[in-house]
């Protein structure tokens, strides 16, 4: 069955809508993005010739602030898997309270196949097709998908040629040395962790007499892994991707994985090296053996629609806990599958949301143009994630809701208050 990630993300909203009775003005407004820009980049190649990528820009909806959003480069990238993420991203603000809004951006190319000129060439480009439509107060990407601080950085420097001045709030994830933030490197997976720790401490399970399997062991899941093990936890599996051999493998240790040593042997692709992980006391099996892993946690860090209902009846009697560490892991689906079996599920814009709390926090330290210790940075992200799982977990708790849902519902509650008292909804 394929999943179209807007129709997945229109479909959860509705559900939301209709437990909300939300009115028909605030639904119809909410359901599909506000601004949509879908423009061309012409870029000089090495080779002397020019290619011409598709791009886009959407915004979900800003009525809570800026819109924020990360730019993917992506060979198969689509309009909608666009539309879907900048929804996600509205909602993913609003949970954690951070006072943005929601937009994504994408551009249909391989930056594995180009130098990094031509990917500088189409960097700037991009902004010069969208820079009036940009800005600390009107849009600010961050990196994403196959984009990183050095991307994020060639844009800024455009932005500021074009506007003539200093500009650093108009993109997050930037390097340490221009106005990036300490912690925000593990800031997502941490919260991942965060979310985690709220929840096993509010069911009364000890974090050290748990283990998790996790899939992925990228920016994501490596620092979620590394997290949890220093809270107790034990690892006992990670799974990932091998480009050589075009599969992925698990890599598996009954007594718990060491985070710190296999990020040794990992590349920057997030692919741990299996010789090397062998000689190290690993079994090595395939890529989804993490599902069916014994573990009370699973931890999907890597892709979407990993969990389908095909696949649900092979994970484990023992999980009782999914945190949606990546962008839509589970498929809707499964929800009342999870729900019978008892499995609490985190989801995922409540789960993944410490990067864009972080990237919120980088931008109030550009604009005081003051930088905090990393201590008093993870402070703020763990206590912004709490407060916002404690809501989440709170309201699930009080209406009988799955978290995914009460998620939504605190989420659309509060674009749709921001909707209305701005006047764009009677
Ligand atoms: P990444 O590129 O750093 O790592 C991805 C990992 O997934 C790698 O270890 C790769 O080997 C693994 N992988 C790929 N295909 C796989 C497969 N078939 N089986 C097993 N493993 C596989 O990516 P990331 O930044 O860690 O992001 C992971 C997920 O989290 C994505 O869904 C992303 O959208 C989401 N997310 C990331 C952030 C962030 O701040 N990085 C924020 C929010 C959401």
């Amino acid at each position: 069955m394929q999943y179209n990630p807007f129709e997945n993300a229109q479909a959860q909203f509705d559900k939301a809508a209709r437990e909300l009775g939300l009115d028909q003005g605030s639904r119809a407004l909410l359901r599909r993005p506000m601004k949509e820009f879908h423009f061309t980049i012409p870029v000089k190649m090495d080779d002397g010739g020019t290619e011409v990528f598709q791009a886009f820009r959407i915004k979900h909806n800003d009525a809570r602030g800026p819109a924020k959003g990360g730019i993917r480069f992506h060979p198969h990238e689509t309009a909608d898997t666009v539309r879907a993420l900048a929804m996600w991203m509205t909602w993913k603000c609003a949970v954690v309270d951070v006072p943005l809004g929601g937009g994504k951006g994408g551009v249909i190319c391989d930056p594995r196949e180009m130098s990094p000129g031509e990917q500088e060439r189409l960097c700037r480009g991009y902004v010069r097709q969208l820079y009036n439509q940009l800005g600390p107060n009107v849009d600010v990407p961050a990196p994403d998908m196959m984009t990183s601080s050095q991307h994020m950085i060639w844009m800024l420097d455009e932005y500021e040629v074009l506007m003539g001045g200093r500009y650093p709030g108009v993109v997050t994830g930037k390097p340490l040395a221009l106005g990036g933030s300490l912690g925000r490197n593990g800031a997502t997976g941490f919260g991942v962790v965060y979310c985690l720790r709220d929840l096993l401490r509010a069911e009364g399970i000890d974090i050290k007499a748990t283990t998790a399997s996790v899939q992925g062991f990228g920016n994501v899941a490596e620092h979620a892994a590394r997290l949890y093990t220093e809270l107790g936890g034990t690892v006992t599996a990670v799974s990932c991707w091998n480009q050589a051999d075009r599969r992925a493998y698990t890599f598996r240790k009954k007594e718990g994985c060491h985070i710190a040593a296999l990020a040794e042997i990992k590349d920057h692709f997030g692919s741990i090296d299996k010789t090397k992980a062998r000689a190290m006391g690993y079994e090595v099996l395939p890529g989804d053996a993490w599902l069916c892993e014994e573990a009370d946690i699973l931890i999907p860090a890597a892709l979407e629609n990993q969990i389908t209902p095909a696949v649900f009846g092979s994970i484990s009697k023992r999980v009782r806990v999914i945190c949606e560490a990546a962008n839509g892991p589970v498929t809707p689906d499964c929800d009342p599958l999870a729900l019978e079996r008892g499995i609490l599920l985190i989801p995922d814009f409540l789960c993944n949301a410490g990067g864009v709390t972080c990237s919120y926090l980088e931008q109030v330290q550009c604009n005081m143009n003051y930088f905090w210790s990393l201590e008093e940075v993870l402070e703020k992200l763990s206590s912004a994630m709490s407060k916002a799982f404690a809501a989440v977990y709170g309201l699930a708790g009080e209406r009988g809701v799955l978290m995914r849902d009460a998620a939504y519902m605190i989420a659309i509650e509060r674009v749709r208050d921001a909707v209305k008292m701005r006047g764009w909804v009677s």
